[in-house]
């Protein structure tokens, strides 16, 4: 039986002008993705007619799930009076309004148009503020494509020393930037110790997310991000705090919810309300690199597409929807999940556990105890459960990201939390069977 002969087809066509079929890694898995036709509200609906419960939300950009009504409305009237301009709009201005009231940290904003030019403009930003050129970031830690950054992502368990320069993560990158990225394990200040005694005097930023999907999901240790901060300032550099998806986690942010004063943040995916989006924000005297007043800006800064209104306008009405409430509930909601998934691990008997905070969770099938993300990687048995979980997941109307992770949605419902809980116990059973 082809489970999915619409998709199946389209894939093949996809195939012969794209390597893989391809263009964009995040949404492949084999065989072949499910090509979605339509979304409303937290369902999707397949090339073949098939509905799902989104569990995914582009990867936890849609944090209102599909086509909202407020959300759509705003970003329909911009289109029609116009999509983009060699010119400020008054849009930017209320969203960027609606950001620094918000997040505790943020003075200033520049928009720019992914989470990947947001962490690499912060970097930029930093390196011009300090006149240094290193950073020093997380093994395992993912904070988009920028080629510096993009480095010590899966470094296997034998290779790891710490601190220690950043291992390639794809071939052909640099050894010289290689040696600019100063790389520390999740939790271990006293690496990170280490590494501003050998490395402090060139540091410009610790970059750093508070609650890594790649590296676990596994939230960072209060003392660890607190010792990093403090070991930042001493030594007369940044910290970049990466919330591009961690900003969902609360109405100021998971900086909000653990009292975090970074220097700079990235941000991205929700403020877009579905369109393509980044920004950063910060203290005022960093952010000032940017300012083109009078002269040529200490880091000048642009994008054709930056601060487009439609993306300004549909962000605003998303960002405006979420009030203090609907982050309380997507944590009532989360928290559900969370223990229903743990219980169903229990009841089966199957080694994994479900980990994460609020609206933001993840599954994984390691016998490994504690925090360590690495066991789930390397272990064969744990990535066949997790393609089976997805599997069977997706064959009882459910869709996840093929590599476990979870996003809640505010238009879910209790009841399909229910549908949730139940297609993961009834899957979990199956795999222990
Ligand atoms: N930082 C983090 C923590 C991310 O998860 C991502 C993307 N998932 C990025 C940065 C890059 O964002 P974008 O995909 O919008 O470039």
């Amino acid at each position: 039986v082809d489970f999915a002969p619409r998709s199946r087809a389209l894939y093949e066509r996809a195939c012969r002008v794209m390597p893989g079929g391809n263009t964009r890694t995040t949404v492949f898995y084999d065989p072949f993705p499910l090509y979605l036709v339509q979304g409303a509200g937290c369902r999707v609906t397949d090339a073949d007619g098939r509905v799902y419960l989104d569990v995914i939300n582009n990867f936890t950009a849609m944090i209102h799930g599909h086509a909202h009504p407020a959300v759509t409305a705003a970003a329909a009237a911009q289109i029609a009076r116009g999509t983009a301009f060699g010119a400020p709009t008054p849009a930017e201005i209320e969203l960027a309004e609606l950001l620094v009231d918000r997040i505790a940290s943020v003075e200033q904003i520049r928009f720019t148009n992914s989470g990947t030019e947001a962490v690499m403009t912060a970097v930029k930003a930093a390196r011009a503020f300090t006149g240094r050129s290193r950073i020093l970031k997380i093994e395992g830690a993912y904070h988009g494509s920028y080629d510096l950054v993009e480095v010590s992502l899966d470094t296997p368990p034998e290779r790891w020393t710490s601190p220690a320069p950043s291992v390639a993560y794809v071939r052909g990158t640099p050894q010289s930037m290689l040696d600019e990225v100063i790389v520390v394990p999740m939790n271990d200040l006293a690496a990170a110790r280490t590494a501003f005694a050998l490395y402090g005097e060139t540091i410009a930023a610790v970059l750093i997310d508070p609650m890594p999907n790649r590296a676990g999901l596994v939230p960072a240790g209060m003392a660890f991000l607190d010792g990093l901060a403090t070991l930042a300032h001493a030594h007369g550099a940044l910290t970049v705090l990466d919330e591009v998806i961690t900003l969902r986690l609360g109405h100021g942010g998971a900086q909000g919810r653990l009292g975090l004063r970074p220097d700079l943040t990235a941000m991205g995916k929700i403020i877009g309300g579905g369109f393509a989006v980044g920004a950063l924000g910060g203290r005022a005297d960093v952010m000032a690199v940017f300012d083109p007043r009078g002269r040529r800006p200490v880091l000048p800064h642009g994008g054709t597409f930056s601060a487009n209104p439609v993306t300004m306008s549909a962000g605003l009405a998303a960002m405006t929807l979420l009030t203090p409430e609907s982050f309380a509930r997507l944590d009532v909601m989360g928290e559900r999940v969370k223990a229903a998934v743990n219980a169903s691990f229990m009841r089966t008997g199957l080694p994994g556990r479900c980990v994460g905070c609020g609206s933001l969770l993840k599954v994984h099938f390691s016998a490994e105890a504690g925090d360590d993300y690495r066991g789930a990687y390397a272990d064969p048995t744990a990535r066949a459960r997790l393609a089976a979980f997805h599997r069977g997941l997706l064959e009882r109307g459910v869709m996840i990201a093929a590599y476990g992770l979870m996003a809640l949605s505010t238009p879910m419902t209790d009841a399909d939390i229910d549908i949730l809980i139940e297609a993961v116990d009834a899957t979990l059973t199956a795999i222990a069977d």
